[in-house]
């Protein structure tokens, strides 16, 4: 006989009928241990009572439901990582090309800073020659218009110019927009079109 109590686990043995070579120093001990015995004893008598307890199951929709209680947060760095794997497009050959005309429309844009940088008189002159046509056309048609909403004081102020740089700015900025804009849709739909 082994010279200590049983172990739960031990009992849980005993109770589920196992046999074996490890049983048999179990079964002595509890020949001569009565608190064992009865720790046996009890434990059989719950699971009696178990057994006998109606058997209940979860509706089917159980988990729909407590799911739908349920707010998932998705951390920051995961929705992160999912939005650019959907963004990344899963063909090699669509990767390949999105990845030459990024290279290419980066190139581009280095190479057009660069120019500007090295001839700001050719830029400037282009721009204003580009801005004086687009005034003074805009102008013949609202001329009209613009002396009627703001005054005569405000036809001179466009016609001498100081505001056409800021248009001229504000417009660069909406096409760079636009285009950055128009870049990323179609790379998103080709990624889509990708994983379909
Ligand atoms: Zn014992």
């Amino acid at each position: 006989m082994q010279h200590r109590h049983l172990l739960p686990d031990e009992i849980d043995q005993l109770l589920d009928g196992e046999s074996g070579v490890d049983v048999a120093p179990l079964l002595a001990h509890l020949e001569a241990c009565p608190d064992c015995a009865q720790k046996l004893t009890d434990a059989r008598l719950v699971c009696e009572s178990i057994e006998q307890l109606q058997h209940f199951a979860p509706s089917p929709r159980f988990t729909a439901s407590v799911m739908a209680q349920v707010q998932v947060v998705e951390p920051w760095h995961v929705a992160l990582t999912n939005t650019a794997h959907r963004l990344v497009p899963a063909s090699r050959r669509v990767r390949a090309v999105m990845f030459a005309s990024g290279s290419l429309l980066a190139i581009g844009l280095s190479a057009g800073v660069v120019w500007l940088l090295t001839r700001p008189d050719m830029a400037l002159y282009a721009a204003g020659l580009a801005a004086g046509r687009a005034r003074r056309v805009l102008l013949d048609a609202t001329g009209t218009v613009i002396t009627d909403a703001f005054g005569q004081p405000a036809l001179d102020a466009l016609r001498s110019g100081s505001v056409s740089r800021v248009a001229l700015g504000g417009a660069l900025v909406l096409t760079a927009v636009g285009l950055a804009n128009v870049s990323l849709r179609a790379a998103a739909t080709s990624a889509r079109r990708a994983r379909e």
